[in-house]
């Protein structure tokens, strides 16, 4: 089981300019894969990491910003064969299949013909599914978008949290305890807070009320890829005592290896 970062930006700016690549991640299985929030470029950051398309059964959305949703007309196409072959499920927030009014106004992105070839589900924060793989638990997250969420993995061997992008609150980060690692959203160093998303100070916060023990930073902004995402991840890591990397486009993390060492900490001493 691995878990494979197709892209560690965030924001208008990186995404336009691909500083980093956009293209989301992929919980890799041996039959199966997720891919979630495929941004701007996600089916070739698939192609330049080895990832077969056609694998992926399950694609997860979790907002409706372009840096997370823009890629899903090529993966689409590319899981089900250009429509042809049945089976799979796209899971998206209320916004990406009907559109929103919040602080910005959001059409749909659903396409009506994929309904003939996917299965679609349009998930609210605090729902949970069992598909025959993994269950899924969807989180609340403050964002632009009104209906953001993040969510919950939970696989027989380990349970993933990711945040999607929110800003800092305490009940929010409450909602990942029981996780063995979290992906967490972090754009922006130090304390430059923006509405709406999580600056370094801020993730310091939610991990520790999330009580989670092992952290993936990822989604940075140009403020944050300045300084240096690396920097920002080690004052993290000693203000928490939580073991804390932060992502670089391509990363692969071998998660068996991960729970067999009991974490990043030891899986990364070497
Ligand atoms: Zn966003």
């Amino acid at each position: 089981m691995e878990l494979i970062f197709l892209g560690t930006g965030g924001g208008r700016v990186v995404a336009c300019s691909q500083k980093r690549a956009t293209g989301g991640f992929v919980i890799k299985e041996e039959n199966f894969q997720i891919h979630v929030d495929p941004g701007p470029g996600a089916l070739i950051r698939c192609i330049q990491n080895h990832i077969d398309v056609s694998k992926t059964k399950y694609l997860f959305l979790s907002h409706a910003h372009f840096e997370h949703v823009a890629g899903t007309w090529e993966i689409v196409e590319a899981m089900s064969g250009g429509g042809l072959r049945k089976g799979g499920s796209i899971l998206m927030n209320k916004s990406c299949a009907f559109g929103a009014r919040g602080e910005e106004i959001f059409s749909p992105i659903l396409q009506e013909y994929w309904k003939n070839f996917l299965e679609i589900k349009v998930l609210e924060a605090g729902e949970e599914i069992d598909f025959p793989e993994f269950s899924i638990k969807t989180c609340r997250a403050i964002h632009e978008d009104p209906y953001a969420v993040g969510a919950i993995f939970k696989f027989k061997s380990i349970t993933i949290g990711y945040t999607g992008d929110t800003m800092f609150s305490k009940e929010i980060a409450e909602s990942y305890r029981g996780c063995d690692l979290l992906i967490l959203n972090v754009l922006r160093p130090n304390n430059f807070k923006l509405k709406m998303h999580m600056c370094t100070i801020e993730a310091i916060e939610f991990l520790k009320y999330s009580e989670v023990k092992n952290a993936i930073l990822q989604h940075f902004g140009m403020k944050m890829l300045r300084v240096g995402p690396e920097r920002e991840a080690l004052f993290i890591k000693q203000a928490t005592g939580k073991n804390v990397i932060a992502a670089t486009d391509n990363l692969r993390v071998d998660l068996r290896k991960f729970i067999m060492q009991e974490g990043l900490g030891k899986y990364y001493e070497k």
